[in-house]
């Protein structure tokens, strides 16, 4: 089996200003330093990336957005375009989070679109996957699964496995502090590898990360990350707070 080294990805939403961007970022520079064998990505807000990206040019803590626009340029007001995240000194963009899908109306065919816009200036999407809790208790969680995959994935080819990486979060996990068992992500981990095999052949899945999302903290990350293919966390709410944040970087210690 392919070695997949782990990523923690921490997704800071809506929160923190500029300056406050760049305190969290410092403190997670100083409290990181000399940590090796996993990466980490920190998605702060779009006005504080060029300042943690300042912070961080000279740590192996990468940057990500937490979203994009899939046009390079033109007049779509409020919009990012994809070489601007790029020259802003973003690695990764978190592309088709469930709070864009639920709250903002995206759909596979827009997730789609960002994918491949990203792909297309070098950078890594990290594509967010995952059921709601009725569609679980309905036992539509692989199909969901299977749609969203199939779907946001449509046309894109991919040259190395590194070139994207998938986030299964479980709505009914994130900001509820449910997590899924362990079990329960690595079915659905064992699940999205499946798909990824047959859109991009064993070799290339096997060495792709498959993040868990969904309330993940210090004291459940080992857990976590212990199973087959679980390659790491994006993690929310437990990203804001910097000591919190590397507790988990360093898997619970
Ligand atoms: C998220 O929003 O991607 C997430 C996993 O949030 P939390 O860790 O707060 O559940």
């Amino acid at each position: 089996m392919a070695t997949r080294i782990p990523l923690i990805a921490g997704n800071w939403k809506m929160f923190k200003t500029g300056p406050e961007a760049a305190d969290a970022a410092r403190s997670l520079k100083s409290l990181l330093a000399g940590v090796s064998g996993v990466d980490v990505m920190i998605a702060p807000p779009f006005t504080a990336l060029a300042t943690v990206g300042d912070v961080l040019k000279d740590a192996s803590i990468a940057v990500g957005a937490q979203n994009l626009h899939w046009e390079s340029q033109g007049a779509f007001t409020g919009e990012i375009a994809p070489g601007m995240v790029k020259a802003a000194g973003c690695r990764h963009a978190i592309i088709g989070h469930s709070e864009r899908r639920q709250l903002f109306g995206e759909t596979d065919g827009d997730v789609n679109r960002k994918v491949q816009a990203a792909l297309a200036v070098g950078l890594i999407p990290v594509l967010c996957i995952g059921e709601t809790e009725a569609e679980r208790e309905a036992a539509q969680t692989f199909s969901v699964l299977d749609k969203q995959v199939r779907l946001g994935l449509e046309g894109v080819s991919l040259q190395n496995p590194g070139d994207l990486v998938v986030a299964y979060e479980p709505l009914w996990a994130i900001g509820t502090g449910k997590t899924a068992t362990r079990e329960q992500a690595q079915e659905a981990h064992a699940y999205i590898r499946g798909l990824l095999r047959e859109l991009y052949g064993e070799t290339m899945a096997d060495a792709m990360r498959i993040l868990y999302g969904g309330s993940v903290k210090p004291d459940n990350i080992a857990a976590l990350i212990g199973m087959d293919d679980i390659d790491g966390a994006l993690v929310g709410g437990a990203s804001l707070e910097p000591e919190t944040f590397a507790r988990i970087v360093k898997l619970g210690d």
